[in-house]
């Protein structure tokens, strides 16, 4: 079974390595979407792979560092694109989420990554 837990935070950024006529070289914002993929057998007692509040609990640090910041700031992020943050957000969450499968990032509604190792 694959279960999964949306969140949105708020962020600015700027790309570093694209031409100064590319549009993401200059400062600007996005509702970033997050989303946690789990990967789990419905335990049978509680007919759930997992409380959703776990994954919740589990984000909120991760929320924290991310939401309404200036993402270049932040080590591991000076160049942060969608794929680059999966990855980050992946790197932070898998220690504590043995059974995460995925992370999907959406920065604008038709664009986004998804990173699974
Ligand atoms: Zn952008």
């Amino acid at each position: 079974m694959i279960i999964f837990k949306d969140f949105q935070f708020e962020a600015a950024h700027q790309l570093p390595y694209v031409s100064k006529e590319h549009k993401c070289s200059r400062l600007h914002g996005h509702s970033f979407k997050v989303r946690l993929e789990i990967f789990g057998e419905t335990q049978k007692k509680t007919g759930w792979v997992m409380d959703f509040k776990k994954i919740k609990n589990i984000f909120k640090s991760v929320h924290n560092q991310l939401d309404h910041r200036f993402l270049n700031e932040i080590p591991g992020l000076e160049n942060p694109t969608s794929e680059i943050l999966a990855k980050w957000i992946w790197n932070k969450i898998k220690p504590h989420l043995p059974e995460l499968l995925s992370v999907t990032i959406k920065e604008t509604c038709t664009s986004g990554c998804i990173y699974k190792k």
